[in-house]
């Protein structure tokens, strides 16, 4: 029999990466899918992402596997230096029989956002069932008798089966939920640039993995995307609480003064950064309770971690996987499917974003903690770093 509750939608609140996997992963199940987004195109962000091989078995069930295998690069492994020293601190390799071995084929990948993310709404639109709005801001979720609902700004209201809030860092539907809870800022600004490889010196072009320098209050990433064809560049700095970084040309002199003993490659990248585009780092802290009857918070509104593990987009991809395999098992009964999905994620998503808190203190601090930290990192063989990392690279968590 089909009931008033089978017909209505699942309606996702937010079209990025975690939003749309979701759409995504339901919508391959047969369920009716309501996707809503604010701004007036469902895109992302024009910069690469670093995705671990804890992600590509979720992307292979949601049917994006071998498309997101062409369109991504492969980095040879992940270095560490010391920014001004030039020292090499860690050398995890990606591409050997040994890793191949212990992550069961699944590689570590970088892809462009917008590649990563067209490539999932591709797959979206091949269901009728999935039905894409732009231009709607949702301002509220209420539980209703056969379901969940959202309130829009212009005033609708939109019945639902359920409702998921995959409405990113600064989620309107975790602060309904979670009154006065805010994101966490660290001070620190990111500046993000991808430049033509052809365009960049040879000290970089050179790279085939993603190479980091760390130092004191300040650390840059860099990784080729498309074939090779571009180098995707991220610089992030500390802002003292006394620094406005509206002034250009103060905050200027503070990145210069910042790698003014920078090895030459680090201070090379930076020379390729275009510094006035600038985000602001924050991250959330740990909330058991994502779920209220037939809502959820999913991906970044549940919980925004910071980028030292580049999980958090992974994070949003395993949560749409998981959500579908348990709405599935509970026979779409969403209210317990939701309660079994933050008991089976609080931990692991809590885990990357502690551990994420971690290594940015790790990676930006100064004076004998670094030279401790260099220490630590220089002691480390491949072996010893993949299995610091096995918990979060081997576990896809669908199948916990
Ligand atoms: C510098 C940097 C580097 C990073 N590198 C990596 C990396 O290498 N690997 C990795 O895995 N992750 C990385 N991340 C993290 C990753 O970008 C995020 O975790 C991921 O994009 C979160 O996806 P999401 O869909 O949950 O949220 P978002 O991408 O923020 O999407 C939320 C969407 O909801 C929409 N929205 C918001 N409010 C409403 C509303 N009220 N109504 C309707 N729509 C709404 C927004 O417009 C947006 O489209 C990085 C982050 C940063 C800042």
């Amino acid at each position: 029999m089909t009931t008033t509750h089978d017909k209505l939608p699942v309606i996702i609140v937010g079209g990025g990466i975690g939003g749309v996997a979701t759409a995504l992963a339901l919508g391959r199940l047969g369920l009716p899918v309501q996707l809503l987004e604010q701004a007036d195109q469902i895109g992302a962000i024009g910069y690469g992402v670093q995705i671990g091989p804890n992600v590509m078995p979720a992307l292979e069930r949601l049917g994006v596997g071998e498309a997101v295998r062409q369109a991504a690069y492969l980095p040879e492994e992940i270095l560490l230096y010391e920014m001004d020293s030039g020292r090499k601190l860690v050398d995890i390799p990606l591409r050997t029989q040994q890793f191949k071995a212990r992550y069961q084929g699944a590689p570590y990948v970088a892809i462009h956002r917008v590649d990563l993310h067209e490539l999932l709404l591709h797959a979206c639109r091949a269901y009728p069932n999935i039905d894409l709005n732009q231009s709607t801001q949702v301002v509220e979720y209420r539980n209703t008798a056969d379901g969940c609902g959202v309130a829009t700004a212009d005033g609708r209201f939109i019945e639902g089966a359920a409702v998921i809030g995959a409405d990113g860092l600064r989620s309107r539907l975790r602060l309904q939920l979670h009154p006065g809870d805010a994101p966490r800022d660290t001070g620190y600004l990111a500046h993000r640039t991808i430049v033509p490889m052809a365009e960049a010196p040879a000290s970089i072009r050179k790279r085939q993995g993603v190479t980091m320098w760390t130092g004191p209050g300040f650390h840059v990433i860099y990784y080729p995307l498309r074939g090779g064809s571009e180098m995707n560049i991220v610089v992030v700095v500390r802002v003292p609480p006394d620094l406005d970084v509206t002034d250009n040309e103060r905050y200027l002199e503070h990145i210069a003064t910042l790698t003014r003993r920078a090895a030459p490659e680090a201070r090379d990248v930076v020379q390729l950064v275009n510094l006035e585009r600038r985000w602001s780092i924050a991250d959330r802290e740990p909330v058991r309770r994502w779920a209220d009857g037939c809502f959820t918070l999913m991906g970044d509104a549940a919980h925004a971690t910071l980028q030292s593990l580049a999980q958090g987009a992974g994070m949003a991809v395993e949560d749409a996987d998981t959500l579908a395999l348990l709405v599935q098992t509970c026979d779409n009964d969403f209210a317990a499917a939701f309660k079994r999905f933050e008991r089976m994620r609080f931990l692991r998503t809590a885990r990357v974003q502690l551990e994420s808190r971690d290594l940015w203190e790790i990676y930006h601090c100064d004076g004998t903690r670094a030279e401790v930290r260099s220490q630590h990192f220089e002691e480390k063989t491949p072996e010893d770093i993949y299995r610091c990392l096995d918990w979060l690279w081997q576990s896809s968590v669908a199948h916990n």
